[in-house]
């Protein structure tokens, strides 16, 4: 189960992978990370997928990461009876808010607060902006609208509303309730859904109280705005493209995913790129050159992971596509260019003994041409600083907890292993050479870079960098 990338694959479930078949072969295939999407499915579907990922934990002896992504105050239309309608261009669609299930005249929109803010004149863009109404009248709990850009609506798409701003809470009742239930599950990381402010993130952070990390995820113009502040708050960031892409201009997306991943890369807080990677594979088994290039550029600018959507969740080839997402990230990676680009974006240490070290320990795997780098952690912070070098060479995670050897899968390098604290320098050395070889990052022969803390066990004190030689 040792990749032979650096950069992560985080893959959205849902009908195209829910069995326990499913989700092994996907996880042999190159899933690094699993997003169990709230805006779709039951509780208990995204229960039984959770159970089937720990299960797949301990037959493989390796950490399953897996991402609940709250659908936030996000807008979506209702259901319909055959689960799509055709909108014709120039036909009259109204909006309404009851709940029964729509057709190619109406469908349900169910958020009071927004039928109210719908004015005569308002655009509203559906389905990541492929559809468009006009709205031409608005009465009490309805809006009829034109069809501006028709197509295929599908059940609970989202609405965007571009420059309209709605005085909506960033965590909605269904998002509590939804948190509290993935929180009782136990799941490592939690994505928030558009993020106006930074006030939105300490909020669900006092909700969640450390029982799992924080992805901010960056959709709306506002969060852009506070950009350096959301990152300092967050754990890791999503450049959420779709959104995005609809709250602003397509041709603005390529320069902000880029602002986004260098102020994530220079905390070193991980950062996912999300969004359309590989469209054309929800219904082909190959991708467009384009979509290629898309993923490699990810890849080239830093990004952590790349996360599938519907290719994964409802698409035909959910496992080509992990496949094909695999191929390109190694392809990059064994290009020179990608590791002269990375070289000359590394940040500059911050003057703290883990940056001093980690630094080093990025110097000395070069030099050396060691094999993997080594890092000893209980909160996963040792392994996020050396991340943010990107070495050369694998990160080897240690760690004795749990859900650190979980969160980190998300994070660029890492391979995690979870054991015991070590309690001397010769239990150091010899257990991260056996483990690396044992895993298959090191041969004998080869040496590692080893960081750890002591006294031992201490959280927040690397102090300490030993090369050493790995036995067969
Ligand atoms: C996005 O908008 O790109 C995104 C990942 O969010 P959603 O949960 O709406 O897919």
């Amino acid at each position: 189960m040792r990749r032979n990338r650096l950069a992560k694959i985080v893959a959205t479930l849902g009908p195209s992978s829910s069995t326990p078949a499913q989700l092994r072969t996907l996880f042999e295939t190159g899933v690094d990370v699993f997003r169990l999407n709230l805006s779709h499915g039951t509780h208990d579907e995204h229960r039984a997928r959770h159970a089937a990922l720990r299960a797949l934990e301990e037959d493989f002896g390796r950490p399953t990461c897996i991402l609940v992504d709250l659908q936030g105050p996000k807008i979506r239309v209702g259901r319909f009876a055959s689960e799509s309608a055709e909108l014709k261009p120039g036909a009259a669609f109204r909006l309404d808010l009851e709940d029964g299930p729509g057709d190619a005249t109406r469908v349900q929109l169910p958020h009071p607060e927004v039928m109210s803010a719908l004015v005569p004149g308002t655009d509203l863009l559906l389905d990541d902006g492929r559809l468009r109404l006009t709205v031409d009248r608005v009465g009490e709990g309805f809006a009829e609208t034109t069809v501006v850009t028709g197509g295929t609506l599908k059940d609970r798409k989202g609405v965007n509303l571009p420059g309209v701003v709605l005085p909506v809470s960033p965590l909605t009742d269904k998002d509590r309730r939804d948190l509290a239930f993935a929180l009782d599950l136990g799941i490592d990381w939690v994505a928030l859904s558009f993020v106006q402010r930074p006030e939105d993130v300490a909020e669900a952070r006092r909700l969640i109280a450390g029982r799992a990390a924080v992805m901010v995820k960056l959709e709306k113009p506002a969060a852009i705005e506070h950009l350096d502040e959301l990152v300092e708050l967050a754990d890791a960031l999503m450049v959420a493209r779709g959104d995005l892409g609809v709250e602003m201009s397509p041709e603005d997306v390529p320069s902000v995913q880029k602002r986004i991943i260098g102020a994530a890369r220079l905390k070193g807080k991980p950062v996912v790129v999300a969004t359309q990677m590989l469209e054309s594979m929800i219904s082909a088994p190959a991708p467009t050159r384009a979509e290629a290039s898309d993923v490699a550029t990810a890849v080239y600018d830093g990004a952590d992971g790349l996360m599938l959507s519907a290719e994964t969740a409802s698409g035909s080839y959910p496992v080509e596509s992990v496949a094909m997402m695999d191929r390109i990230i190694a392809r990059v990676e064994r290009d020179p260019l990608y590791r002269r680009i990375l070289d000359t974006q590394r940040p500059e240490p911050e003057a703290t003994a883990a940056d001093a070290i980690t630094a080093a320990a990025q110097q000395v795997a070069h030099t050396l041409s060691v094999a993997a780098i080594a890092t000893y952690t209980s909160s996963g912070s040792t392994t996020l600083r050396a991340a943010r070098e990107r070495p050369d060479v694998p990160i080897l995670c240690l760690t004795s907890r749990r859900e650190t050897a979980r969160r980190l899968a998300l994070v660029w390098g890492t391979h995690c292993i979870e054991t015991e604290d070590v309690r001397s320098f010769s239990e150091m050395v010899d257990k991260a050479c056996r483990i690396a070889f044992e895993a298959g990052i090191a041969k004998a022969g080869e040496r590692l870079v080893v960081t750890a803390g002591v006294p031992f066990g201490t959280p927040g004190a690397t102090n300490v960098l030993r090369i050493a030689w790995v036995n067969g």
